[in-house]
């Protein structure tokens, strides 16, 4: 039987430690979040940031607009920008169909880019050791942290290639040394490439997509997807979890896995972008 990953208690030992190192800060670190719109899950994701933000100690402000225009948001994210109270600017998406995503996340400084979606945190990522990762795979790395897994030299697979998850995934593992392979839907045979696999990261958000008989005998499993099972309403992954755990070495579950996660690296990045504006050493907490 596999070991299970709890991501949530490895999220609330990283919330925990953000608490602890932010009460030695000359300041409070300061999170803006920007909600335009109605969207129901997106008013669960902007309260939950709102209650880690409290936990941790920093000073977190929330802009809830009914609706505006691209302009007015552009014109707030600029006075943000040049706020020195905030650190990180989070819009949470999706976003109305009349505002242009992508030149709203360009506009965010890149240094208060807590996502770490502009392209030039992107780049950075490409190049080099910089501050603020995308939050979900830099949540997985912890993972691979905090429960020894060691990717030097391993065979890493990863299905799903978006610029949020996919791709960000496979760079980070690359810079720990894994040797990368990425999947997608125009993969002609995936379970060939899944087999072998010592390190499966799976985020398409296909429900049921990984059976047993495409996974390796002792490979490490991390599901990121949350699909909406119809039948049942509730969050499931892509993987069939009670069959791969069997295999697996190590699995993450879902709800409960990569999830909590991703919540606390944004947290984590909020806490590097303070001390970055702080003029502290960013390498350490
Ligand atoms: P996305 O933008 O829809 O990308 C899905 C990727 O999966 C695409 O690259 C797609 O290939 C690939 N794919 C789809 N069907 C496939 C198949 N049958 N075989 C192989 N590859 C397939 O989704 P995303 O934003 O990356 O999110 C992926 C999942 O992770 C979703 O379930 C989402 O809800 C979840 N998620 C979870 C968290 C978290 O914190 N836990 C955070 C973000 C996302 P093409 O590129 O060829 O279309």
């Amino acid at each position: 039987m596999a070991i299970l990953i709890d991501g949530k208690q490895l999220a609330a030992d990283v919330r925990n430690r953000i608490k602890e190192a932010t009460s030695k800060l000359p300041r409070r670190p300061g999170l803006a979040v920007i909600l335009v719109g109605e969207d129901p899950a997106s008013q669960v994701y902007v309260r939950n940031k709102e209650k880690d933000c409290i936990h941790c100690g920093f000073a977190g402000q929330t802009y809830r607009m009914e609706d505006c225009s691209e302009e007015e948001l552009l014109a707030l994210i600029g006075r943000l920008n040049k706020n020195e109270n905030i650190d990180g600017i989070l819009v949470q998406l999706p976003l109305p169909a009349h505002i242009n995503e992508r030149r709203i996340l360009e506009a965010i400084d890149p240094d208060k880019d807590v996502d770490a979606f502009h392209p030039t945190n992107v780049g950075r990522m490409l190049v080099g050791k910089p501050v603020l990762l995308p939050c979900t795979p830099a949540g997985v790395m912890e993972m691979f942290r905090a429960y020894g897994i060691d990717l030097a030299g391993k065979n890493c697979v990863v299905v799903g290639r978006s610029n949020i998850v996919g791709k960000p995934m496979g760079l980070l593992m690359l810079r720990e040394d894994a040797t990368v392979t990425f999947c997608h839907s125009k993969t002609p045979d995936l379970a060939e490439h899944t087999r072998q696999a010592d390190v499966l990261v799976v985020a398409a958000g296909r429900q049921g997509l990984i059976s047993a008989d495409m996974v390796k005998e002792g490979a490490v499993v991390i599901d990121v997807a949350m699909n909406r099972d119809p039948e049942t309403g509730k969050f499931t992954g892509d993987v069939l979890f009670d069959e791969v755990e069997k295999k697996a070495s190590h699995i993450t579950p879902v709800p409960g896995g990569v999830g909590p996660m991703t919540r606390a690296i944004l947290m984590q990045n909020v806490f590097a972008a303070a001390k970055y504006h702080m003029g502290l050493d960013t390498d350490e907490e």
